[in-house]
């Protein structure tokens, strides 16, 4: 029998809306191509405009919805002037990462070959990496709780056994994936500053031991401001990164900006039972309601939604429409047609998100 996947859709703020009604229409279509799965999607409210409206910004009945659904796909969340009473911003989005334990943020960083990057790229070759980013504990661990006396600022970086031994193993995983896939050497590696600090030395020791459970894969170590040079120097050289949360925040827009910006930068967050797969990219007040914005990295974080489920479940079709979403916006970012004006381009969000769907016969 087919399986039909629950997807809760959160379309948020600013130009949320925008990039997920023509994401959603896309992925409809595909999965009615095929016989092999099916998806039914269920609309949630949350945000700043839902907060603004209602002094909600996450409602129970969205975050229930939430945690029984097979995967969550979600815009972007928070509008500047909409803050809550100690002055921080709503972002709900945050708030599902620490509900649900997403302790892996994964984010992969593409560039085809002839595609744009700020970098010279040597002939033949490609970037096609992931960065993977501890997303709950590290230096984001006391994030609001940090002590602030007149003369002295303190915060606590954590690195637990529990989450990092999770981590490691998904990473190993997501490797071992790529390899099987044809995306990759299989090679791991753990970026720290272990050769500071006793945490990340028990971060690598951790690394380590997981490391030993995979001879079929390779792996090393860098230290973080190594590996910064690196990402410009010789980025095609990398496969799989896995590091600390406030390191991985750093880097992953480092990895942003080597794909010539956020419109084309996908991400997922991933936990034991949930994941959210969303665009890199904010909810850009300055063009919502203008049809300016550039659909393709949510239309890539579609892509990663049906990639998980499709290995989580066994789908070989799943990861296949995956491969050709990916393919279709990497055809079309390249011959600069159908693309929206951060590209260079003149078409607006629809006409971008059906021409993706046109090189898909859907
Ligand atoms: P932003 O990412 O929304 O915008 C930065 C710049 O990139 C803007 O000039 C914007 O127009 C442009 N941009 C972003 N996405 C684009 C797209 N798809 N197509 C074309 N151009 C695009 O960052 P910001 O302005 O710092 O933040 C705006 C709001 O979004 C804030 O309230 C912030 O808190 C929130 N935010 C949410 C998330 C999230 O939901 N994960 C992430 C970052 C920021």
């Amino acid at each position: 029998m087919t399986k039909t996947f629950d997807i809760a859709v959160f379309e948020g703020d600013g130009i949320g809306p925008e990039i997920t009604v023509p994401t959603v229409a896309l992925l409809a279509k595909i999965a009615d191509q095929t016989p092999d799965y099916a998806l039914s999607f269920t609309s949630h409210p949350a945000g700043a405009a839902h907060y603004a409206k209602t002094g909600d910004s996450l409602p129970e009945a969205s975050l229930q919805a939430a945690k029984t659904a097979d995967a969550i796909l979600l815009s972007a969340m928070g509008l500047p002037d909409v803050r809550y009473d100690d002055g921080t911003e709503i972002s709900p989005q945050i708030d599902l990462r620490k509900a649900f334990k997403l302790f892996a943020g994964v984010r992969p960083v593409r560039v085809a070959e002839g595609g744009e990057t700020p970098l010279k790229m040597p002939a033949g070759k490609t970037i096609d990496f992931v960065l993977i980013r501890e997303s709950t504990e590290g230096l984001f661990h006391t994030q609001g709780r940090g002590e602030v006396t007149k003369d002295e600022a303190r915060e606590t970086l954590l690195i637990t056994r529990e989450v990092s031994e999770l981590l490691f193993a998904f990473t190993f995983n997501l490797a071992k994936d790529r390899k099987a896939q044809g995306r990759g050497p299989g090679r791991v590696t753990c970026v720290d500053k272990a050769n500071v600090f006793r945490a990340f030395a028990f971060f690598r020791e951790l690394f380590d031991a997981e490391a030993a459970k995979h001879p079929d894969l390779t792996s090393d170590h860098a230290y973080v401001d190594a590996t910064a040079l690196w990402m410009v120097q010789k980025p095609w050289d990398f496969d799989v990164l896995v590091t600390e949360n406030m390191f991985g925040d750093i880097l992953s827009d480092l990895g942003a900006g080597l794909m010539g910006g956020l419109g084309l930068a996908p991400s997922a967050d991933i936990g034991l039972h949930q994941a959210v797969f969303q665009p890199c990219h904010g909810s850009a007040p300055d063009i919502a309601g203008q049809g300016k914005a550039n659909p393709f990295a949510m239309i890539l974080s579609a892509a990663m939604m049906l990639d998980w489920l499709g290995l989580k479940h066994g789908i070989g079709a799943m990861c296949d429409d995956a491969a050709r979403l990916r393919d279709a916006v990497d055809a079309q970012v390249l011959a600069r047609q159908d693309v929206t004006a951060d590209l260079g381009g003149s078409a607006n969000t629809a006409q971008a998100a059906q021409a993706i769907g046109a090189r898909l016969e859907c």
